[in-house]
């Protein structure tokens, strides 16, 4: 009877450490989808742009980036997409990198899915229609997700999945160009993702007009996404 006891813990001990492998195991390989950050080695930032395409901030923040000559990543918002296409095509035109961001801009927390793999592919559908490329970054809406169902969608339909740097302008608020620009600034490290925004917001164009050259200044240089992860 002690015996059984015995081989039963040991079991159940065996069975134990390997499950809790196994959770580690996947935990591990699902943050290999999720970047939050490029090299900390090198003096590189990632501006971010979210939401877009619009017909007036969109071009604004291209003119902005063009006049520094900076590369962004823009994510896009299909349904926006669908509206107005030309800053989009634009955007890639010019060598911004594009990143899919919905079709619809849901809390993705609350889709089964399914209807969050429609989501991404719908968005996908229009960027490759309108920019002959397959985007490979994915940004959920609201930075809202549950990691392991967004891991494995990433993962078959073949995405990276990009958060940002903790430098968090919430240039949405419209806040002062100077205060969005100053909070960038004073935070920003090497290899940070920056987020902002492209869509109803007024002072993010002039705050990149300050922070961009003021941070060139310093040596820091501007890349995509793909561009910061790679090095
Ligand atoms: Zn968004």
């Amino acid at each position: 009877m002690f015996k059984y006891k015995k081989i039963t813990l040991i079991i159940t001990l065996v069975l134990v450490f390997l499950g809790n492998s196994f959770i580690y195991a996947s935990s591990i390989n699902d943050e290999e989808v999720f970047i939050r950050n490029g090299s900390r080695n090198k003096k590189l930032i990632a501006l971010t742009f979210d939401d877009g395409p619009h017909p007036k901030e969109t071009n604004q923040v291209l003119d902005v980036l063009n006049k520094y000559n900076v590369k962004g990543t823009f994510f896009i918002a299909g349904k926006h997409a669908n509206w107005y296409p030309e800053p989009l095509v634009r955007a890639s035109k010019e060598g911004h990198e594009i990143g899919n961001h919905t079709f619809n801009h849901p809390d993705i927390t609350h889709l089964t899915n399914t209807q969050l793999e429609e989501e991404i592919l719908k968005c996908e559908e229009i960027l490759v229609k309108l920019t002959g490329k397959k985007p490979q970054l994915f940004r959920p809406p609201y930075g809202s997700y549950k990691q392991e169902e967004l891991a494995s969608i990433a993962k078959k339909l073949n995405y990276k999945i990009v958060l940002w740097t903790s430098v968090d302008a919430r240039d949405w608020q419209n806040p002062e160009a100077e205060i969005i620009a100053n909070k960038i600034m004073n935070n920003a490290k090497n290899g940070d993702i920056i987020l902002l925004h492209d869509y109803a917001t007024n002072n993010t164009v002039d705050a990149l007009d300050i922070l961009i050259p003021k941070m060139i200044e310093q040596g820091f240089e501007f890349v995509t996404v793909s561009q910061i992860i790679d090095k």
